[in-house]
C-alpha cells in the first residue's frame, strides 16, 4: 500500500478518512492535529505554565513530548511534567521510571507526588480493604484530585492529560448511557472555567489510541508497555470494546460522538449557562455533591487528611 500523499509505503490506514500514510506524512498527521488542538483549546497562548499530567504510558508521553515540541522554544512558557504513584506496586514503578527517563530526554522538570504521602493510603491498600469496590473507581477520583492539586501549586494555568480520541469517545458514550449531563459537560477539555480546578486541555483528541501508540514507537520514546493489575476491573473496558466495534462496523463513530458531545454542551452553555459547582464541605474543593467523591472514599478507606473542617 502506498502512501496517499506520496509514493513511499503507507505505514498505517486511517479507514475514517479513507487514507494510508507514510511515516513521514503520518508523522507531520499527528504533530499538526495535535497543534490544531492546542492552538484551539487554549488559543493564543503564550505567557504562563502548562503542566502536563504523565504516567509514563503510550498517551501521556506522546502529549508531553508534543506540548514540548509546541511550546518548548518559547521563553515565556513553562512546562512541567507531573506524576502520581498511587501505590500500586506491581504495575507504577516501572511506569515512573519510564516517564523519568523521557523527561530527561527532553529536559523538562518532573515532579511526582505521592498518594502514601498526600492522602496517607495506596490504591493497594485500599483495594485490599474495600474487595468489592472496583479499585478504577477510588484511584481515578484521587489521582485526579492529587493532580489538580499538584498543578495549582506549581502554578499551572491548564493541565495536559493524554486522553486520545478513543478515550474521549468512551467517556462521551459512558456519560450519555448514565444520563449524567453534568459530567457530560465538566468532562476534558474543559469548555466551562470552574473556580479551584486547573482546566485540562487534551491536546490529543483527535488522534486514534493506535495512532498514539504507533507514533510514540516510530518516534523512539521511551514509555512503559505495562498493564495494571486493576485494568480488567475498570467499567470503561465495556464501553471501549463497544465504541471499538463501532468504529470497525461504522469508521468515524469516536468523530462522531466528540461532535455530538460539542454539540450538546454549546446548546447546554447557551440554555443552562456555565453556572459553577458548589464545594465539598469536607475538603473545600469544587464538587457537585455536598461531599466529593475524593472524601467519600477516603473515608470508606479509614483516612482523612482532606478533612480539616470535618475534624
Ligand atoms: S487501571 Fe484503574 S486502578 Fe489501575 S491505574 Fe488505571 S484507574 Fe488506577
Ligand atoms: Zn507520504
Ligand atoms: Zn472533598
Amino acid at each position: 500500500m502506498r502512501c496517499s500523499g506520496c509514493e513511499a509505503p503507507a505505514v498505517v490506514d486511517q479507514p475514517y478518512r479513507s487514507a494510508h500514510l507514510c511515516e513521514h506524512h503520518f508523522r507531520a498527521s499527528v504533530e499538526e492535529r495535535v497543534r490544531r488542538e492546542m492552538h484551539r483549546q487554549i488559543p493564543r497562548f503564550g505567557h504562563g505554565t502548562i503542566a502536563v499530567a504523565l504516567s509514563g504510558g503510550k498517551d501521556s508521553s506522546v502529549a508531553l513530548a508534543l506540548t514540548h515540541r509546541y511550546f518548548g522554544r518559547r521563553p515565556t512558557v513553562r512546562v512541567i511534567a507531573l506524576s502520581v504513584d498511587e501505590g500500586i506496586a506491581t504495575y507504577r514503578p516501572a511506569t515512573l521510571a519510564a516517564a523519568e527517563r523521557l523527561t530527561r530526554a527532553i529536559g523538562v522538570e518532573h515532579r511526582v507526588v505521592r498518594a502514601s504521602e498526600e492522602i496517607r493510603t495506596t490504591v493497594d491498600t485500599t483495594a485490599a480493604g474495600l474487595p468489592g469496590t472496583v479499585p478504577c473507581s477510588f484511584c481515578g477520583v484521587w489521582r485526579r484530585r492529587l493532580l489538580n492539586r499538584a498543578a495549582l501549586d506549581c502554578g499551572a494555568d491548564a493541565l495536559v492529560v493524554g486522553f486520545n480520541l478513543d478515550d474521549l469517545a468512551q467517556t462521551v458514550l459512558m456519560n450519555l448511557v448514565h444520563g449524567d449531563l453534568d459530567r457530560l459537560v465538566r468532562m476534558a477539555p474543559h469548555r466551562v472555567r470552574q473556580p479551584g480546578l486547573v482546566p485540562r486541555i487534551a491536546p490529543l483528541a483527535a488522534v486514534p489510541e493506535r495512532e498514539v501508540y504507533l507514533y510514540a514507537r516510530l518516534a523512539g520514546l521511551p514509555f512503559d508497555h505495562g498493564e495494571c493489575p486493576h485494568a480488567d476491573r475498570a467499567a470503561r473496558n465495556l464501553f471501549r470494546e463497544i465504541v471499538w466495534q463501532l468504529e470497525e462496523s461504522q469508521p468515524g463513530t469516536r468523530q462522531a460522538l466528540l461532535r455530538t458531545h460539542a454539540r450538546l454542551v454549546d446548546r447546554w452553555l447557551r440554555t443552562e449557562g456555565e453556572g459553577a459547582p458548589g464545594r465539598c464541605r469536607v475538603c473545600g474543593a469544587p464538587s457537585a455533591h455536598p461531599v466529593c467523591r475524593a472524601c467519600e472514599f477516603l473515608a470508606a478507606a479509614g483516612t482523612h487528611p482532606l478533612a480539616p473542617e470535618a475534624s
